[in-house]
């Protein structure tokens, strides 16, 4: 397997910006204009008049010491959604190449390769939500660059059996895992395995169990020629200071954050519970993530009533396999509670 030739050329040969902070961080830093007075607001002893890290380097060491791997093995990124952009641009020629994607799934990977003029193609997931492997195989073609796959996934709250995930890794194409959800399932991070496969990326952030959605902060784990590549085309500054401060206090204490995701799979479970026996619903679907997929009699209806009195759930009931189905995400007892009664009062 050669990465270097799923590059597109273009990045290949892309002589990287090198900004002011590149080359030196520390020191009478007269290179560039900054406010050497200061920033007009205080921040808690960040130099907010100072452009940030363009490496990163506190914040990736920290990734990898949490993930068992090396700093090289980590990127960071404004959300996954950055590194998923980044992906496309780096792997997918606009008009020639593609990417596959099992649906239904998170919708920005095909937003992000629309964007970028790049074919998505598109397999089912099977009746099980499980990929449905040698399709996603004959879908494959030289040009097909990417592969994603989410698990748990978006938005069917399932995992993905591991074994077909690897069984893609043994194709040419780069199989990106997005674990945006991991954390609220039992099963092991793929991240384990990219020393045995190269083209695999996992994507993990911190919106979703870390509770730090405001701060946009995703990140990649990859071997290190993938992730050199994603710091050659990344923007010079794109994590800013008060999202590294924010990110890096929070990953100083994982017990907190398991703490939230126990917290949050009881108050899930305890909904999918009650919702199981409410005339609107008519399944409740397993769930590994933070959110449960939810069948009703008429999708719309029930939709629309909740949104009246002020419960907002999500649509999902225009994609394939999800006829009539919403998307709920687990809240607080008090606001699972309104959700439940609020139901209640629909008739079938
Ligand atoms: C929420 C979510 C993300 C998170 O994206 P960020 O840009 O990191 O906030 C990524 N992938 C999936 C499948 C998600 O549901």
């Amino acid at each position: 397997m050669n990465i270097e030739q799923l590059i597109r050329p273009n990045i290949k040969t892309l002589k990287p910006y090198r900004a002011a902070r590149h080359d030196f961080a520390s020191g009478v830093l007269l290179d560039a204009n900054e406010n050497s007075l200061g920033s007009v607001i205080p921040a808690d002893g960040l130099e907010l008049n100072r452009y940030p890290d363009p490496f990163q380097t506190a914040l990736r060491a920290r990734l990898a010491v949490l993930a068992g791997l090396k700093a090289e093995n980590v990127f960071v990124g404004v959300g996954s959604d950055e590194v998923i952009d980044l992906l496309i641009r780096i792997f997918c020629e606009p008009r020639q190449d593609s990417i596959l994607i099992a649906a239904p799934t998170y919708g920005m990977y095909r937003v992000a390769a629309e964007i970028q003029d790049v074919e998505v193609r598109q397999c089912l997931l099977t009746e099980q939500f499980q990929l449905d492997v040698e399709k996603l195989k004959s879908a494959l073609s030289a040009t097909t660059k990417l592969v994603f796959c989410c698990s748990p996934n978006n938005p069917t709250a399932n995992l993905l059996r591991q074994d077909d995930i690897l069984a893609l890794c043994d194709t040419n194409a780069i199989v990106v895992v997005d674990e945006a959800y991991i954390d609220f399932s039992d099963a092991e991070s793929l991240a384990t395995q990219i020393d045995t496969y190269p083209n695999l990326v996992i994507l993990r952030t911190l919106s979703k169990a870390w509770g730090l959605a405001g701060i946009r902060l995703g990140y990649a784990i990859a071997s290190p020629a993938i992730i050199e590549y994603l710091l050659k085309v990344k923007p010079p500054y794109n994590i800013n200071a008060l999202t590294s401060s924010a990110a890096l206090r929070a990953l100083e204490n994982p017990g907190r954050m398991k703490q939230a995701v126990r917290a949050i799979v009881k108050l899930r479970e305890h909904l999918s519970e009650q919702l199981k026996k409410m005339a609107a619903i008519e399944r409740v679907f397993p769930s590994d993530a933070n959110f449960l997929l939810v069948r009703c009699r008429e999708a719309k209806t029930v939709y629309r009533l909740l949104a009246e009195r002020g419960v907002i759930v999500r649509d999902r009931s225009a994609e394939p396999l999800l006829g009539n189905c919403l998307r709920i995400t687990a809240g607080t007892a008090e606001q699972n509670s309104l959700l439940l009664n609020t139901l209640n009062e629909i008739k079938p």
